[in-house]
C-alpha cells in the first residue's frame, strides 16, 4: 500500500522517523508542496537556499521527489488520490501557521479516508512535552534546559532497509519557480546545500571546533561556531543526530553546544504555548514603552551605515551571506531597539527577510530577549555598548575589517573607534548617526517610565 511522505522542515533522508513510519506502510512517494503563502514570505535569500536544498533533496531521494505548487489542503489530497495513497506521513509541525495548515490538510484527507500520521518533529523533544512538576510549561530558560536534558530524546532513526520510492509527476512550474529563485540577482553567497555538505560541516566542527567552542563561540572574528543553523532551519540535519555525537567529546564544548541547541528547543516550546508571542511582546511590562520610527535611521541600520563599526559589520555580513554571528545579532538588535528606540518586530522582520536560517521562533524570541520583552527575567536595563562589544569580542578588529572595507586602513582595535583616528573617515565611512551614551540614557528613562506605568 502506497504512502506519501510530505516533507516540510525535515528535508533529509537520514535519521528520519516519519520516513521510517511511511516505509512501514509500503512504497513511499516523497512530496514537497511549494506553498505560496510560505514561500512568498521567505525573503529572496531563504527562497534561494530552499531551492538549492530541494535540488539536493531530490538527489537524495534518487530523483523521485514529487514537487507541486499550490495550497497544501488541495495539493496533498490530490496527490494522494493520484497515487492511491492510504496514508500521509509527516513530522509534527508545532509553529502556529504550520500547525493551522496541517489541521486543514488533515481534515481534507479525512474526508477521503486517507490516514494522517505524525512521527517525530524538527526538535529533539517535541515542543509541549517538557513541563515542570505542576505540569506547566517553563518560561525561563535555565530550568527548561535542565528538564529538557532530563527528559532526553530518542536515538537517531536508522534508515529503513529496502526502501521503495515511488515517483509521482512533479509540477514543472514549481521547479521553474525554484530555479528562478536560485538564479536571482544579487543573492548572498550561500553555503553548499544538502545532507552531505551539512554532515561534512558537522564532522569538521566536531574535530576542529567543538573543543574550543565554549570560549570561541562569542568571537565573530573566529570561525568558532558550527554554522549549521541554515541546515537546521529546513531539517537537513536533525538536532538529535548532533546530540548523539556529543558524548565522548570535549565535555565543556559538548555541554555548551547542547545548551545552544536547548535554546532552539526552548523558543519553539515558548511559541507552541504562546503563539501570539511571535509578533507581540511576550510579557506586558514594557507595553507602554515609547518608540520612535525614523525611517532614515532605520534604513541606515539596515544598510550597515550607522557609523558604529561592529553594528555595520554585522548588518553587512547579513546582506552578503544571509547569516550573522550570534554575538553580533545581539549587538545589532540592541542598537535598533535601545539606541534607535524602534519596536523589535521591525528588526525581526528585516532579519527574517535576509537570514537563510530565518526561523520565527529563534529569531523573534532572540529579538524579544534583546528588547527585554521576552522570556528573560529582568534584562530591560541591559544595553549593549557597540564599541565595548567590539573591543571585547573582536579584539584585533579583524571581523570589522572583513566586512567594512572603508575601515581596512585602521590597524588593530583602532578600527572600532574611527572618530579617534585622524584618517578614520578617509575612505568614506559614515559618521555616527546617533550618540550611544545619549541614546542609552534616553532608553533607560523610557524603560523606567514604562515599567512604572505598568
Ligand atoms: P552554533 O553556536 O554553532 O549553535 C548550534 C545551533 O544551536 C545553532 O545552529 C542553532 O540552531 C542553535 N542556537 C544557537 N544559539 C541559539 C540561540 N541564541 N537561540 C536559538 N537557537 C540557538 N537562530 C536561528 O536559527 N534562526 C534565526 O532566525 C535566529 N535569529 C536570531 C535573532 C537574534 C536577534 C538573535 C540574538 C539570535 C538569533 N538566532 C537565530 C540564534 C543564533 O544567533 C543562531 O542560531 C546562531 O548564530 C547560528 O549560528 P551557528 O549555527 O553557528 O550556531
Amino acid at each position: 500500500m502506497t504512502s506519501i511522505l510530505w516533507l516540510r522542515r525535515d528535508l533529509r533522508r537520514a535519521d528520519h522517523p516519519a520516513l521510517v513510519a511511511a516505509h512501514a506502510d509500503g512504497p513511499v512517494v516523497p512530496l514537497f508542496v511549494l506553498d505560496p503563502a510560505f514561500f512568498d514570505d521567505a525573503g529572496r535569500p531563504r527562497q534561494a537556499w530552499l531551492a538549492h536544498t530541494l535540488r539536493a533533496l531530490d538527489e537524495a531521494y534518487d530523483g523521485r521527489l514529487c514537487l507541486r505548487r499550490g495550497k497544501p489542503e488541495e495539493v496533498v489530497p490530490e496527490v494522494a488520490e493520484q497515487v492511491g495513497a492510504v496514508s500521509v506521513h509527516v513530522s509534527t509541525e508545532t509553529e502556529p501557521d504550520g500547525a493551522a495548515r496541517d489541521s486543514r490538510v488533515q481534515a481534507a484527507l479525512a474526508s477521503n479516508d486517507v490516514a494522517w500520521v505524525e512521527t517525530g518533529s524538527p526538535y529533539a523533544v517535541t515542543p509541549g512535552r517538557v513541563r515542570n512538576q505542576q505540569g506547566n510549561p517553563y518560561r525561563v530558560f535555565t530550568p527548561f534546559a535542565r528538564a529538557w536534558r532530563e527528559h532526553g530524546w530518542r536515538h537517531p532513526a536508522a534508515e529503513p532497509k529496502g526502501l521503495r520510492l515511488r515517483a509521482a509527476e512533479s509540477d514543472d512550474t514549481a521547479w521553474e519557480t525554484l530555479d528562478a529563485a536560485a538564479g536571482a540577482e544579487e543573492l548572498p553567497d550561500l553555503p553548499t546545500a544538502g545532507e552531505k555538505a551539512a554532515l561534512e560541516r558537522w564532522h569538521a566542527f566536531l574535530d576542529e571546533g567543538l573543543a574550543h567552542y565554549a570560549t570561541d563561540r562569542d568571537r565573530p572574528d573566529l570561525a568558532g561556531t558550527s554554522q549549521l543553523s541554515p541546515y537546521l532551519k529546513f531539517g537537513v540535519l536533525h538536532p538529535r543526530t548532533l546530540l548523539a555525537d556529543l558524548p565522548g567529546r570535549s565535555p565543556r564544548g559538548a555541554d555548551a553546544f547542547g545548551t545552544e541547541l536547548a535554546w532552539r528547543e526552548f523558543y519553539a516550546d515558548v511559541v507552541h504555548h504562546h503563539p501570539d508571542s511571535l509578533w507581540h511582546d511576550l510579557r506586558p511590562e514594557l507595553s507602554a514603552l515609547a518608540y520612535d520610527d525614523d525611517s532614515e535611521l532605520v534604513d541606515a541600520w539596515r544598510a550597515g551605515q550607522t557609523g558604529y563599526p561592529l553594528v555595520d559589520a554585522g548588518m553587512r555580513q547579513l546582506l552578503a551571506t544571509g547569516w550573522m554571528h550570534n554575538r553580533v545579532r545581539m549587538v545589532t538588535a540592541s542598537f535598533l531597539v535601545k539606541d534607535l528606540h524602534v519596536w523589535w518586530p521591525v528588526g525581526a522582520r528585516h532579519f527574517l527577510d535576509h537570514l537563510i536560517d530565518g526561523d520565527p521562533a529563534s529569531n523573534n524570541h532572540g529579538w524579544q530577549w534583546v528588547a527585554g520583552t521576552g522570556t528573560d527575567a529582568a534584562p530591560y536595563f541591559r544595553i549593549f555598548n557597540p564599541v565595548g562589544q567590539g573591543t571585547k569580542f573582536d579584539p584585533a578588529g579583524d571581523y570589522v575589517r572583513r566586512w567594512v572595507p572603508q575601515l581596512r586602513h585602521l590597524a588593530g582595535a583602532a578600527v572600532h573607534e574611527p572618530w579617534k583616528a585622524s584618517d578614520g573617515y578617509a575612505h568614506g565611512y559614515p559618521e555616527r548617526i546617533v550618540d550611544h551614551a545619549e541614546q542609552r540614557a534616553i532608553a533607560l528613562e523610557r524603560l523606567a517610565a514604562s515599567r512604572s506605568a505598568h
